[in-house]
């Protein structure tokens, strides 16, 4: 193996380490194998290791699931406000309602490329960021630099290829210096973030961060204390857990993620890895 693919194998391998599931990726590839029927396609994952992943069904289960029934709901939502609500609405005619200018708020003035948002259009599977960063704002899509690695980790640690789920931020532009977006931002940005979550109608959004979670419910809690839990938000299952850039920062908080993430997983009736 060349050094490249050797360094790349390792950080995979350091990774399910640190989430105390160092054998499951070497188990999935074996268990997907046996277990998948036609109706479920499998594909090579993108990553290193190559192993085959399950695609989540493209179709949309019109039925709430079990989960949703016995959530809190969150009243300040404004997922779905009629204000925001368009008739026919695709991602395609979202995009072209931003414009290839924006200028509808000042990070317009330092923004390179608008990151829309990027994968399924039907994603049963929905992570909502904070906004794009250095590395995004040169590419135009969402969570491309380290913090978005260990996304795609992430992604694919919980048997899904990063092109199945959908990612997409609150704001569409880079905050100059990575700041926090600002309220004037958010509340400009955010109707598009809510248009293309109608859309897609996902069985579930992650929220990454405390500003994702803040921007989708008004909510301001901490995020400690609210990550891990399911709210209901206007139909949609909705759970917070910890931003990957907090990950690369405080690696120790990647076992909670895991654990945030199983949940998630047994929600949209993902195998989960068996710990050897
Ligand atoms: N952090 C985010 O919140 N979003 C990105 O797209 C990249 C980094």
């Amino acid at each position: 193996m060349n050094p490249e693919g050797r360094a790349r194998v390792e950080a995979w391998l350091e990774y399910f380490n640190d989430l105390g599931i160092s054998n499951f990726c070497l188990d999935r590839a074996a268990s997907t194998l046996q277990s998948a029927s036609a109706a479920e396609p499998i594909a090579a994952a993108p990553g290193p290791l190559s192993r085959p992943v399950r695609m989540p069904p493209a179709v949309i289960n019109p039925n709430p699931t079990h989960v949703a029934s016995v959530l809190p709901v969150i009243k300040s939502a404004s997922l779905f406000a009629a204000n925001e609500r368009v008739e026919g609405d695709t991602l395609e005619r979202i995009r072209e309602d931003i414009g290839e200018n924006c200028r509808r708020c000042k990070l317009c003035e330092q923004r390179n490329k608008i990151v829309f948002g990027a994968g399924h259009a039907k994603a049963e599977l929905v992570f909502v960021g904070e906004g794009p960063g250095h590395d995004e704002d040169i590419q135009g899509l969402p969570f491309v630099g380290r913090a978005g690695k260990l996304l795609t980790q992430m992604i694919e640690a919980m048997g899904l290829r990063r092109d199945a789920v959908y990612i997409a931020n609150v704001v569409k532009c880079r905050p100059p210096q990575n700041r926090a977006p600002e309220p004037d931002e958010i509340e400009t940005c955010s109707p598009f973030l809510y248009r293309q979550l109608a859309v897609i109608r996902p069985k579930a959004v992650v929220c990454l961060g405390a500003i994702a979670f803040q921007s989708l419910t008004g909510t301001k809690p901490s995020m400690s204390r609210i990550r891990g839990q399911w709210l209901e938000f206007r139909g949609i299952p909705l759970m917070a857990t910890y931003h990957p850039a907090y990950l690369l920062r405080n690696p120790n908080a990647k076992g909670d993620v895991w654990e945030d993430l199983k949940k998630v997983m047994a929600h949209l009736g993902l195998e989960l890895p068996t710990k050897r």
